[in-house]
Formats: C-alpha cells, structure tokens, sequence
C-alpha cells in the first residue's frame, strides 16, 4: 500500500476523529458464519429459495386477541423486540402503542406504527428483530427499540436464547416451529419463494448481524457538499443527476467506515491492555500516553475502501505535505466517471475535499452513459448480446468505433450500439480517405511559397465561412460535453460541405479547366482548410487524423496531438457568400431533382431557362454560372429577367426565380406515365396493407414495440413515396396533354 496514501488516511481519520466527527456505534453487518467475516452489501448474492412462510400467533397481553404475524426466519423470534403495523392500516388503528407476548420467550413487546411496513404483505403486521435483520433495525433506530443479538458468528444461538442457546440456526429454525406447534402459536404454515442472501465466497448463507462499527457523522460534511453544488462551485453534467445527488445528500446516514477484511488500511486506534485508554493517532504509538504501559493493541478493523478513495483528488497530489502539484492541480478541472458511483465515490470525495481542503475537488463532473445494445438492453453473456469492442476495432477500425460511441453520447441518455452503427461509420472513414488522396493530388503542385493575392471564388469563401461555423460548433459542445453534438458537427462539414460541394464545385478549377490564379486560390483555400479539419476530427479520430497530418505535412515530423486546437477565425465569415452559396446549390439541387423524379440519365445534358425577378440575381448567377453548369450537368443556362414559361418543361423554385427544366424530346412521355403509374399502384397496395396491420387492435397488442415502430416507419415511407409519384405523374400528364 502507497506510504504517501496511508498517511493521508490516518491524518483525515484522526482530525475528523478529534473533532468528534468518528465515533464507534452499533451497526447491522452482513456476517459470514463459516468465514467469520463481514461482507459488502456488494458481495453478498441472492439465491431463490422454496421456503416456508410461518404464521405466528403473539397474544395481547391484556384481553383476548392476538396478532398474527408472517416470518420466514421463525429462529429469529427469539430477537424480537416490537410488532410494527402500517400507520394507515385500519386493523390495527387501536392497538398501536399496546403490547403482546412473544410467545416461548413469555416477554412483552409493543405495537409499533411505520411506514415501512407493507399492509398486503401475510396479515399486514410484521415481527420486528433488529439484530437480525437490517431494515428492522433501521425501525429499532427510529423508535428506540431494544437491540437483542440471539445469534453468534457462528451461527449458533446465543445465551439471550432461552432454552434454545447453543443450538444452530437451523435446527433452532426446526425446534422452535414444533415448540410453537405444540403450544397451539403456530396458526399456518404455506409455500414460499425467496431470495436468501449468501457469502459470495463460500456461498453459506448471510447471518446478518449486529456490532460495533465505527461511523463517520455525515450530516455536516453532506451538507456542505450539497451547498458547493448549489452554488455551482462543482457542476454536475447532466444535470439531471444533481437531483439524484441532492436527494442522497438530504436523506444521508451516518456512514459506517469499518470493516472486518484483511486487505485494507487498518484503524488508526489502538486500546491500552493496561488501562483501557483508547488512543487514536497518525503514527503508531510505542506506550500509553495515560499509564506508559506497552501493551497495546490495534484496532483489527480495516476502512471502507471508499474511505481512502474519498481522499483521492488530494492524497494523490502530495497531501498532507504542502506540495507543487496540490498547489497547481487543486481544485481540479473534471472527473469523468460513471453515474453508477456517483454516491459511493463522487459525492464522498466532495464531503472530504471541502473538509480537508476547503474547496471542491473538482469544478466539473461528467457522469458517462452505459453503452447498451440497440435495443437499449444491458449488455450479458446470458441473454447472447453483447458487442465486443476488440472485434469491432478488428472489424470496422479504431477510429469509425470511437467515433460512434461519440456520435451516439448523448447526455442522460444510454448509447445503443449495434455492428451496423459502427460500419456506418466505417464509411465515413473511407470517405476522409478518399477526399484526402484528392486533397493531395490537387495540392502536388502547389507552390505555397506564391505571395502574389489572388482573389478566393465564391466556393473558397463558402468553405472557409462553413469550416467557422463547424469550428464553432464543436468548441461549444465539446465545451459543454455534448459529445453527439461535436460528433455530429464535424460529420455534416466534412461530409456535406467539404465532399459534398466544395471539392465537387472545385474540380473543374483543379483541373485545370479554370485560370492559374483561380487554382492558386482553391489550392490557398484546400491548403488550410484540410489540416483545420483533421485537428477538428482528431479527438473523435486521432489515427486517421495522424497518420493524414503526416502525409500532408510530408518532412514536419511533429505530431497533430501537439498543434493548436482550431480557433474561430473572424476574416473567415462571410454571410454574403455563405447566402450567395446557398442559393446556387439550392439551384442545383433543384435542377438534380427534377432529374430524379424524371428519371433523366444523369449524363443527360439539360438546356436550362431560368426566370429571375430583377437584375440583381441575374448577375449573381451569371457570374457563378459555371458551378451550375458542371454541378448539374447542363449543355447551357440561360438567366432572363421575368421569362416566358415555356411548353414541356418541369418547373423548380428557388427562392423567387424559377428554373424550367425540358422534358418533351428528353423524356418519353408515355412510357413514363405507364411506367410511374404501375409503381403508383404498386405502393398503394403496400401502404394499405402495412396501414391495415396497424389498424388491427390483435397486431398491436401482441408486436413487439421495435416491430411496431419498423411498421409505422414503413408507412411514413411509402406514404412520402405515394406523394413523389403522384406530383410526377401530375406534371408528365400536363405536359403530354
Ligand atoms: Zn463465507
Ligand atoms: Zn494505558
């Protein structure tokens, strides 16, 4: 164990000690009668059992009358201390506060009212034992009920047994339900399942047990972590998951920090044989400080392993020794950790860093999702789920894997990851490969030592005012960890900006087909634009991206890990361009459109009209003629103000203007009406059926949710389909006619 982190334990343990913030009380403790040990709630597993539930009659002990109780441990009885009752439950309303005899023992107890009680669980009255089980001696706590242990480690009953002391739990279980058969207690007995917990090691089954533990007094310190919360000196992301931490802070419990494990720091308190003097201190002490005897003994208990871990945003920065980390470093910035320890670990370190240090340990806390499969199910061997990350990585790469964990880290929500998920983005990989081979091919003979200004196109502004907002758009989600959100920002530039448009709307100048200074211009543009980008994707693709910096940097050895993270550059935006741009590829796509619906060849070259409302635009679109051209295939644009529509033609709007785009003499007529209303029928026969399925009350009630969902879908597309065709149809028929 670290020297450094025992010492930190002891100093905390023995401050909070001398401000009587430690003090040993009683506690009930998962017990392991074979190895003698107790066991985290966490290592205790839960077996089904086919029991039995014994009725027990406890007879007032003033009057006539009982009260029935239902137990699965009647051994137990021996222990009871009180009979509780729902404080609602109106069978019971008049006989709270009066007492019963504990048959066997011949002792009274109280009626007791709670809360915890179930009314519908056997009569609705339970028996109350709380040495032997935890939730009645939470109740024993609440109402100051006496705390009778009746059995020992071993699992044998005690000398506060009766006659039954010495026998083992289980055949004192088997005598005691004679005893009560015979003196006429015992009203019934029935079949019964439940779960029995047992000792992970040696599978024995939990006594649980009560002894004295020693507890830190949580209510100060919870109290001040909450308020660091409230006060926003430590945000919680998400921040729904400061309602969790609030609601566990305010109804905290004295937190017990010992335990009977081996492995462990062990208690910094050691008794005095001699005198009995307990001595709490951070170095191990050689005489008594009362008497000066030697005789000394160490507590044998170790801490709760979250009692070191609460230390941890310190102790592992040099403290208690006033150190150059803990002075740099603290507070820290985040802790990112999973929702899961929230409360066992996060919250802990909040309550000791504000104790110890005065201040939080850290000013932000990013509790991750689960990764779920695409059904949102737990991932287990069992159920045959389960995605292995290491194939994956095999199969689709590392990079297209972090990726889609990324892409799909939404906050307060689950990431469901399935293998197609993962390929999707495989496909994305491919298409940076394939955009970078072209970067570097129009990059080859670019001489980047030209000085000489040459002016940007209308693309080369478009890109570079994109490429702001994508920066822009990262930095803040990456800032307010909405991974998704960066993911899918660094997605759409790349590919819907950059590959989509820009290299296509540049070819022909890389090509060749424009002027020199042109193809200076979109080499200047392509030569800062492609290295922003992969800094942009580098933390959601960092191999991908180093190995592309390498190869464009050529002899710059240094890697994309140590270059400056892109920062929004204001001589790059340009709404002008940016809505200049827009109108032109919305042109395009107006035109590609048409195409589609026509089923036009796409090497097809079109003899475009376009009808514009003022001279203005005409301009525009004369001086960015070429893009449409070359984008959308076309042999000529003409650009008119205020156009006669000619006959044949399908019209697309953009905007104000209007595009006439021919079809008689490019489309045959006829065959297209035939063809189009064939498939028309097609998809009206599919649409009723899958609208029919949906109607029907015995499919609903019995599919799946995701079959249901796949359904509906169906009928979304097929309805969008039915739509496309029909206003197809529409404009053949009118141009035929
Ligand atoms: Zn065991
Ligand atoms: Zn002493």
């Amino acid at each position: 164990m670290d020297e450094g982190l025992s010492h930190a334990v002891r100093e905390v343990f023995v401050r909070l000690f001398n401000e009587g913030m430690i003090y040993q009380g009683d506690y009930i403790v998962n017990w392991c009668p074979r190895c003698h040990t107790a066991i985290s709630d966490l290592e205790v597993e839960f077996k089904s059992d086919a029991s039995f539930l014994w009725n027990i009659r406890y007879p007032f002990a003033e009057g006539q009358g009982e009260i029935v109780v239902a137990t699965t441990r009647p051994e137990t009885m021996l222990g009871d201390t009180a009979v509780a009752v729902h404080p609602d439950d109106k069978r019971y309303k008049n006989l709270i506060g009066k007492y019963v005899i504990l048959p066997l023992m011949n002792k009274k107890i109280p009626v007791i009212a709670d809360d915890y009680v179930t009314m519908d669980f056997g009569s609705g009255a339970v028996k109350i034992t709380p040495a032997s089980d935890p939730n009645d001696f939470a109740m024993a706590q609440r109402h100051h009920l006496e705390i009778i242990s009746v059995i020992d480690g071993k699992g044998i009953i005690n000398e506060n047994g009766g006659a039954y002391k010495g026998q083992d739990r289980y055949e004192a279980r088997k005598n005691i339900v004679n005893d009560l058969q015979k003196g006429g207690y015992l009203v019934g007995t029935e079949p019964y399942a439940h779960n029995v917990g047992q000792c992970y090691r040696c599978k024995t089954d939990i006594e649980p047990m009560v002894s004295k533990q020693w507890f830190v007094k949580i209510k100060p310190l919870a109290k001040q972590a909450t308020a660091a919360v409230i006060k926003g000196k430590t945000k919680i992301v998400p921040k729904t998951w400061e309602a969790t931490y609030f609601d566990w802070m305010n109804n905290i419990r004295d937190w017990c920090i010992s335990r009977q494990l081996w492995w462990g720091h062990r208690i910094p308190v050691w008794y005095c044989d001699n005198c009995k003097k307990v001595i709490v201190s951070t170095v191990d002490p050689d005489t008594c400080p009362d008497c000066g005897g030697a005789s000394l003994k160490q507590d044998e208990d170790v801490l709760d392993t979250w009692f070191s871990s609460a230390l941890w945003p310190f102790s592992t920065l040099g403290w208690p020794e006033k150190t150059a980390p803990l002075k740099t470093f603290y507070p820290t910035s985040l802790l990112i950790t999973g929702f899961d320890i929230l409360f066992f670990w996060v919250a802990r370190m909040m309550m000791m860093g504000l104790y110890v240090m005065k201040d939080v340990p850290f000013k932000h806390v990013y509790l991750h999702a689960l990764v779920r499969d695409e059904k949102g199910e737990k991932m287990s061997k069992s159920k045959g789920n389960i995605i292995d990350p290491l194939l994956m990585i095999d199969q689709y790469g590392t990079d297209a894997f972090r990726f889609t964990l990324a892409a799909y880290t939404a906050q307060g929500r689950d990431v469901r990851l399935s293998p197609e998920r993962i390929e999707g983005y495989k496909f994305f990989v491919n298409k940076i490969w394939n955009a970078s081979k072209l970067t570097f091919a129009n990059l080859d003979d670019f001489d980047e030592t030209a000085t000489a200004e040459v002016a940007d196109s209308l693309a080369d502004l478009w890109i570079k005012a994109r490429l702001n907002k994508a920066v822009e758009d990262v930095t803040t989600a990456l800032d307010e960890y909405r991974f998704n959100d960066a993911a899918a920002a660094v997605y759409r530039f790349i590919w819907h900006e950059l590959c989509d448009w820009y290299l296509e709307l540049s070819k022909p100048v890389f090509y060749g087909k424009g002027s020199a200074e042109q193809k200076q211009a979109a080499q200047k543009t392509l030569g800062v634009v492609f290295p922003t980008m992969l800094k942009l994707l580098h933390p959601f693709m960092p191999f991908l991206t180093e190995e592309l910096w390498q190869v464009f940097h050529g002899d710059d050895k240094n890697s994309i890990m140590i270059s400056r993270f892109p920062a929004v550059c204001s001589e790059w935006k340009n709404d002008a361009a940016e809505k200049e741009m827009e109108t032109i590829m919305d042109m395009i796509a107006a035109v590609r459109n048409i195409r589609g619906e026509m089923r036009i060849a796409p090497s097809q070259k079109l003899d475009v009209l376009m009808s514009t409302v003022d001279e203005k635009t005409q301009k525009m679109v004369e001086k960015h003629k070429d893009y449409i051209l070359n984008l959308a295939n076309l042999e000529s644009l003409t650009v008119e103000i205020n156009a006669v529509e000619p006959k044949g033609v399908a019209t697309a709007v953009v905007g104000s203007t209007k595009l006439f785009v021919p079809i008689v003499g490019i489309v045959d007529l006829s065959g297209e009406i035939a063809r189009l209303e064939k498939e028309l029928a097609k998809i009206s026969k599919d649409l009723q059926q899958s609208s029919k399925k949906l109607a029907n009350r015995d499919f609903m009630s019995k599919a799946a949710p995701d079959i249901i969902q796949k359904e509906e879908d169906k009928v979304k597309d097929f309805q969008k389909k039915h739509t496309t065709l029909e206003n197809a149809l529409k404009k053949l028929k009118g141009m035929s006619a």
